[in-house]
């Protein structure tokens, strides 16, 4: 494969990054399927980045050749009146690499503005450190969910999403129930620490994380949920709630929506937790960039409960 890349020194507030690993996600699969739109064809998929800095440009003073970073693919403006407010992830000038406006992060080398950029805990296992942003995604879910300690916490999907926010629910002392209906991925939720949700049986969950997002999947539990009961939804799909109107004004629930995260603290504190979570138990082998383009294509990335990853070290 020939090397390609920036050009020049970096731009101003800039850091050039030699990339070790891109995590795919839900995301990407939507994107190479055409589900959902690219901004342009070709388009370089790849939002979930960490690399080696190789070079700084001109005003970058807090980083240096070889640190490690990981990533954040939402620059938002600082400027616009939701970035005042700290509620960034509604910044309406919002650039979103990979997704929305900018080339992605599958490269072997690219340019990233450096305040965006989070610096990975020495010692961090690449597998581990290729989490970092939809980590970040789950992490911020369970901020916003405002848990009060010792409530029994239900899980809806135990795909990526499902697996981080397990994990890390888990660390805080939970143990999360899971409501998944493939059998591999409760299992491995299970080994992560989960119990298995079984409707009718066990206590009534107080607050959902619902890392699904499909109708289904919230249809499964709503019937068991505890009144009052908080749903956080992370997961998205065009396909509406399953939840009647019935089921929400008489259970009294809440239910909000969690998108992406607010920048910069979310992403610096989730890159903080890989020194304790051991994300790597959810990724699968790193695939070559070779293999990329084909797994990608035939949509076969979807093995069940493994993270898959391209891994770009020589
Ligand atoms: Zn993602
Ligand atoms: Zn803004």
């Amino acid at each position: 494969m020939t090397r390609t890349g920036p050009h020049g020194c970096p731009a101003e507030g800039h850091v050039r990054v030699r990339m070790l690993a891109v995590g795919i996600c839900g995301t990407d699969l939507s994107l190479a399927s055409g589900s959902r739109t690219p901004p342009e064809l070709p388009w370089r998929l790849g939002h979930e980045g960490v690399g080696e800095i190789i070079e700084v440009g001109r005003g970058v003073e807090e980083w240096a050749i070889g640190d490690k970073v990981a990533l954040e693919p939402n620059i938002t403006c600082g400027r616009c009146e939701y970035c005042l407010r700290g509620m960034t992830s509604a910044c309406a000038s919002r650039l979103s690499a990979g997704v929305l406006t900018q080339p992605g992060f599958l490269a072997e080398v690219l340019d990233h503005p450096s305040g965006f950029c989070h610096r990975v805990p020495a010692g961090i296992p690449v597998e581990r450190a290729v989490c970092a942003e939809p980590l970040t995604v789950a992490a911020s879910a369970i901020r916003r969910t405002e848990l009060q300690g010792g409530e029994d916490v239900l899980v809806i999907g135990a795909g990526a999403q499902g697996l981080l926010a397990t994990l890390i629910l888990v660390d805080r002392g939970y143990r999360p129930l899971v409501s998944e209906p493939d059998e591999t991925r409760l299992q491995l939720a299970v080994e992560l620490g989960a119990r298995a949700f079984v409707p009718g049986a066990g206590p009534a969950p107080q607050t959902v994380i619902d890392a699904a997002g499909v109708p289904d999947g919230l249809a499964a539990v709503v019937d068991q949920l505890s009144p009052f009961a908080k749903v956080t939804v992370v997961g998205e799909d065009q396909d509406r709630l399953g939840a009647s109107t019935f089921d929400i004004v008489q259970r009294q629930l809440s239910i909000r929506g969690s998108f992406i995260y607010e920048h910069p603290q979310d992403m610096a504190t989730a890159v903080a937790m890989l020194e304790t979570l051991p994300t790597e138990a959810i990724v699968g082998t790193g695939l070559s960039l070779d293999d990329a383009p084909h797994l990608l294509g035939a949509n076969v990335c979807r093995r069940p409960g493994v993270k898959q990853w391209v891994d770009l070290r020589d």
